[in-house]
């Protein structure tokens, strides 16, 4: 088995080959990275929120019992806030989760993969999968050394895609699947993040992560604040292209320049984990994840949340599932789709059936400005509701509660139609999700159904 890619969701999908393959299943990790910069994105860093749910954390103590602590758990916290605009609301989202120190967080999973039999290749840059009579069979790509490289090929039985969000692999891929090449461009998101000191005198609270909402400051996305320790911060911010005047760095500047809690703040660049941006998809995980001799799994997958661009913990649970899944082929002697399948109907169970209608939302909210917002926040959704649909759940609404919202929602009436309109494509989709296909065989059909959904919902909002 091959794996690319040694981030979160490589190194986990490697590390549960090789512990539930028991030595008798050969996996190589390859990273164009060499094994001292395990996980870094780009050359500027682990460019990450560093911030991860809990309930991840242990589903990977579950399956495969291995435990994180400290260095790499930097900080607890009991929850993550949503802010409104202007500041008056705040509504818990997700759950309790920690922060990471990110580049520790790398080395370790690498460590766990190695200390389980896992074989890694640095400073491997994987160009193109083999494929025979509509298999995957193997990749080429070259090592690095020095100003030389050195071209390679490798044949293996499966090739798991875990490469992010820059994937050659998936975008050209070379066989007939269920599997979708590209992703819309309005649904990358550019990110940008600052680890920093806070100067003498100034601190922050610890115990929760903090989410700005904010349409000025980041058009279409959000701001964040996650805490390391009192006086250290992980700060950052996501927008959407197209809703933005100004570049992503420009805004991230100005935040820091009118934000009282950052002045004279000191950027760190520990473990030269430097100041950086990159890309984060905020749609639905892709629909199929499998093809003959090939999975896909991480943000090469599209896993973050759509809302909250979270990819860390389903990075890491689909790494075990889609680890779990390669094991189960050797055990069969079969490495088609078919065999793969129970892969996508594992990731849809635990974490993908909600997705889909988080994007709705996610596409609802990015067509509402600061003050539609900051009226929703206050008006249409109470603390409870608003963590539910956060979570995907739609919440259950008796008629006398309906009609209060709607009188309440008359204050902005079409923030207000929008949000019913999201709820009953939400509830939609969530269904259609809990029929996820058993096999390929019905997939077509079922995700023309999914399509429209959401087409619809773009339509209205785009
Ligand atoms: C600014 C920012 C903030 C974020 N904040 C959070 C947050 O707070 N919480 C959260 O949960 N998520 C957050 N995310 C998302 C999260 O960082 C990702 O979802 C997560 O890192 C995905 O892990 P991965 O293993 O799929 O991919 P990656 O971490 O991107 O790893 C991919 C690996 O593949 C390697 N690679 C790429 N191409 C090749 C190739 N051709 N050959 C060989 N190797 C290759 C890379 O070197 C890298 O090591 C954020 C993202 C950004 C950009």
């Amino acid at each position: 088995m091959v794996v690319v890619g040694a981030g979160i969701a490589g190194c986990m999908a490697a590390a549960t080959i090789a512990l539930k393959g028991k030595g008798k299943v050969d996996v190589l990790l390859i990273d164009r990275n060499p094994s001292s910069e395990v996980g870094k994105k780009n050359t500027l860093g682990w460019v990450c929120g560093d911030a991860v749910g809990e309930h991840h954390i242990k589903y990977v103590h579950d399956r495969v019992g291995i435990t994180y602590g400290l260095p790499e758990m930097e900080n607890h916290v009991t929850a993550v806030y949503v802010f409104s605009p202007d500041m008056k609301i705040k509504v818990p989202f997700e759950g309790p989760g920690f922060v990471l120190d990110r580049p520790k967080f790398g080395r370790r999973l690498l460590d766990d993969a190695l200390k389980a039999g896992v074989d890694y290749m640095g400073n491997a840059q994987a160009t193109g999968l083999i494929a025979e009579s509509g298999r995957v069979v193997g990749l080429e790509g070259h090592t690095t050394e020095g100003t030389v490289n050195k071209p390679f090929q490798i044949r293996s039985k499966v090739i798991i895609d875990s490469s992010g969000m820059s994937t050659k692999l998936r975008r050209s891929l070379p066989i007939a699947s269920n599997i979708e090449k590209e992703i819309d461009k309005d649904d990358v998101e550019p990110t940008a993040r600052i680890n920093a000191r806070l100067s003498d005198g100034i601190e922050v609270e610890t115990n929760h992560c903090d989410i700005y909402l904010d349409q000025e400051k980041a058009p279409g996305g959000y701001l964040w604040l996650f805490p390391k320790s009192e006086d250290k911060v992980n700060i950052g911010l996501g927008i959407q292209q197209k809703r933005s005047p100004k570049p992503l760095n420009a805004l991230l500047k100005d935040w820091v320049a009118t934000d009282p809690r950052f002045k004279n703040i000191q950027p760190l660049s520990d473990d030269s984990n430097l100041n950086g941006a990159w890309q984060v998809s905020v749609r639905h995980q892709n629909d199929c994840l499998v093809a003959n001799g090939y999975m896909v799994c991480g943000d090469a997958a599209w896993f973050p949340n759509p809302i909250s661009a979270g990819g860390i913990g389903p990075g890491l649970i689909g790494g075990v599932m889609a680890g779990i899944a390669a094991v189960k082929a050797v055990e069969g002697d079969n490495f088609g789709e078919e065999q793969f399948w129970q892969y996508n109907l594992d990731f849809v169970e635990r974490y993908g059936s909600k997705t889909a209608g988080l994007e709705a939302f996610r596409l609802y909210l990015q067509s509402l400005n600061n003050k539609e917002i900051n009226y929703g926040m206050r008006h249409f959704l109470s603390a409870s509701e608003a963590t539910e649909i956060s979570l995907g759940e739609m919440p259950e609404l008796s008629a006398s509660e309906k009609l209060v919202k709607l009188l309440r929602g008359l204050g902005s009436y079409k923030a207000f139609r929008g949000l019913v309109f999201t709820m009953g494509r939400m509830k939609r989709l969530n269904e259609l999700y809990q029929n996820y296909p058993k096999d390929q065989s019905e997939f077509s059909a079922w995700k023309k159904q999914v399509d429209l959904v959401l087409q619809e919902v773009r339509h209205r909002f785009n």
